[in-house]
């Protein structure tokens, strides 16, 4: 399939990525360096992105023609429900300060990110767009879908009201270069990787995995995510959220063999089942990406091998 001509060109143009130290926001700031854009970088320390007059400020004087909200509160299925402040408060404000900012700098185009949990739990699968809002969601992560609805919603408001061209995209499960490796906080892949690790360093012969194994789920490595959202930078302008997956899904026990073997440990798995097991499947229906003629690159035995390079490298007395 040919893929159509760009909408809009990103030469020339001052790129803000809102969360540049978080896995999504340093995978596109990796990927714009290809770009012949400037990339625009703010540290929490100096903005706080939950006061919105220090993000107010910050846009009034740095004039971005392009925002991407990469910035948020993300964590996994404990986290999630053990914080729900964090998750619901943070990301309304992180995102309603940035879109009212953004339309009253007169910013270009906009792109808010959520992910896949804005859907029902048992949303028909694979879940398509128009799934959004038609059933309740899933319980351990629903602070962090209503708040990510909000921000479509925003997108969308703001779209009819102010004529604004902003736009959202809905990423599946991620994982890849600076993800979060703390086990109380993690996703799964994170988790996996360290425990695998630890199992090979201290010659263990079991390796801990929650839940049942059975849950389905995709997983997409932020770089080829990065590249998706340039893609949609580019080619799409609607009131529709767009939703980003690589089409292809495992079963959790499936991903921790697959972990195992790239860690390089031999032992066997444990379920723990009385920890959670979430929803029971999560696979995005991204035809909708795919028929503008994006195509993902990173398969998930690559990616796991690029996630646990930089895991090692990151802490080198990891080795
Ligand atoms: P979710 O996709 O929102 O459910 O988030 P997670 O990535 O945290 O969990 C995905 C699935 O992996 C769930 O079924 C978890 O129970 C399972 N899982 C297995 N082992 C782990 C682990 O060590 N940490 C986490 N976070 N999840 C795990």
């Amino acid at each position: 399939m040919t893929t159509a001509k760009p909408i809009f060109d990103l030469a020339g143009r001052r790129v803000w990525v809102a969360g540049h130290r978080g896995m999504v926001g340093s995978a596109l700031v990796r990927r714009l360096e290809a770009e012949s854009c400037e990339t625009l970088t703010i540290g929490r320390e100096i903005v706080d992105l939950r006061r919105q007059d220090g993000v107010e400020c910050w846009m009034a004087e740095t004039r971005p023609d392009v925002v991407i909200i990469a910035a948020a509160t993300v964590g996994g299925i404990l986290a999630n429900d053990s914080h729900p402040v964090d998750f619901l408060y943070d990301n309304l404000v992180i995102e309603t300060n940035i879109i009212e900012a953004a339309r009253r700098v007169g910013v270009k185009r906009l792109l808010f990110l959520g992910s896949s949990c804005i859907y029902p739990r048992l949303a028909p699968q694979p879940m398509r767009e128009d799934a959004l809002l038609t059933g309740p969601l899933e319980p351990t992560n629903q602070w962090y879908a209503i708040a990510k609805i909000a921000g479509i919603m925003l997108c969308r408001a703001y779209r009819r009201q102010h004529g604004c061209d902003f736009i959202s995209a809905m990423p599946t499960n991620l994982y890849g270069v600076a993800d979060t490796y703390d086990l109380a906080a993690s996703h799964v892949i994170p988790a996996l990787i360290a425990k695998a690790h630890a199992a090979k360093v201290t010659g263990a012969h079991e390796v801990e995995v929650w839940g049942s194994g059975s849950p389905l789920r995709e997983f997409m490595d932020a770089d080829d995510l990065a590249d998706a959202l340039i893609f949609l930078l580019r080619h799409y302008s609607g009131e529709s959220h767009v939703n980003v997956g690589v089409g292809t899904e495992v079963t959790i026990r499936e991903l921790a063999e697959t972990v195992m073997r790239v860690v390089g440990v031999k032992g066997h798995l444990r379920f723990d089942t009385s920890r959670p097991d979430g929803a029971p499947r999560k696979l995005m229906d991204s035809t909708m990406l795919r028929s503008m003629g994006w195509r993902s690159r990173v398969g998930l035995e690559e990616g796991l091998r690029k996630a646990y390079a930089w895991y090692l490298s990151a802490s080198p007395e990891r080795h």
